[in-house]
């Protein structure tokens, strides 16, 4: 029961229709006997600041999710930021704070690899290949870093991207080092598939899966389908696989925590 006294949160993006996240928490709130609503909101490109001054001014709303095309315009409207988006110029969960600031956090990378220690890989001392340095690659990148991976290899189509994103990992995180790859993964424990390659079944395979090894585990952040067609010829050649919604499912209780909502 949604009663007046209900706190209000929200799911903001276009498109929106496809997103689990209201079901997800809906189901979550009514199972910890809550007073409280997820709801989405269709706001296009040009329509975030607006709808960022109505939920600013708006008392009982807790705090929202964002998602495309909105994660890093967000980021810049947002009056703090947590490390992990600040070091990723990208939000996606933001908390309004009773005085109405917006405090803006990005559980995408630490969801991966909350999901990935979830399922029993470890990240800390390994040599990962990414593929991908878009917004998903970015995440991973400096989450991958700051859970202790000892090496990361980054390998993007537009490779001024991967030299960007390898630079600023390294210069977060002295500690970890950083190469500008090739389509070859060869040589790393995982091989982690970050870009939007895999949705579709025309798509190629983001790196050359005839060069993994079954030592390495291969990872995803495709969500649809579930088995990629990299995760199948990963698992044709004896590998590890990990798939793209351990990483989605691993930020629902981060969020939650991040909205002040403790486990009931
Ligand atoms: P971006 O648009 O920011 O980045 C897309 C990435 O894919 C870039 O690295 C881009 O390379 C690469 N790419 C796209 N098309 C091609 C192609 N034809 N050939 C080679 N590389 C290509 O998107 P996001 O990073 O936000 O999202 C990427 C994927 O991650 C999406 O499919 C999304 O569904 C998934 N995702 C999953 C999440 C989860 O919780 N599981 C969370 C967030 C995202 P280039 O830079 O050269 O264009």
């Amino acid at each position: 029961m949604i009663t007046g006294q209900a706190t209000i949160y929200a799911i903001l993006g276009d498109p929106i229709a496809h997103v689990r996240t209201p079901m997800v928490f809906n189901a979550l709130f009514e199972q910890q006997q809550r007073d409280a609503v997820l709801i989405p909101l269709r706001v296009p490109a040009g329509g975030l600041d607006a709808a960022l001054d109505g939920l600013r001014a708006m008392d009982n709303v807790g705090g929202f999710v964002v998602t495309g095309p909105h994660k890093t315009t967000a980021a810049r409207r947002c009056d703090a930021l947590e490390d992990a988006a600040r070091l990723a110029g990208a939000v996606n969960t933001i908390r309004r704070e009773p005085d109405s600031r917006l405090v803006g956090t990005l559980f995408d990378g630490l969801g991966f690899v909350a999901g990935l220690r979830a399922q029993g890989h470890e990240p800390r001392g390994k040599r990962v290949y990414l593929a991908g340095a878009g917004g998903a690659g970015t995440a991973l990148a400096f989450a991958l870093a700051d859970a202790g991976a000892a090496h990361l290899t980054i390998h993007n189509r537009d490779r001024a991207k991967a030299q960007d994103l390898a630079r600023r990992v390294a210069a977060a995180y002295p500690s970890v080092t950083t190469e500008v790859g090739t389509s070859d993964p060869i040589d790393h424990d995982m091989a982690v598939n970050a870009t939007a390659l895999g949705l579709e079944p025309t798509d190629p395979l983001p790196f050359d899966a005839l060069r993994v090894t079954p030592d390495m585990l291969i990872a995803e952040v495709i969500m649809k389908p579930e088995i990629t067609a990299l995760l199948r010829a990963a698992q044709a050649r004896g590998c590890a696989t990990h798939q793209g919604k351990h990483m989605l499912d691993n930020q629902v209780g981060l969020m939650a925590a991040f909205w002040g909502l403790a486990p009931r």
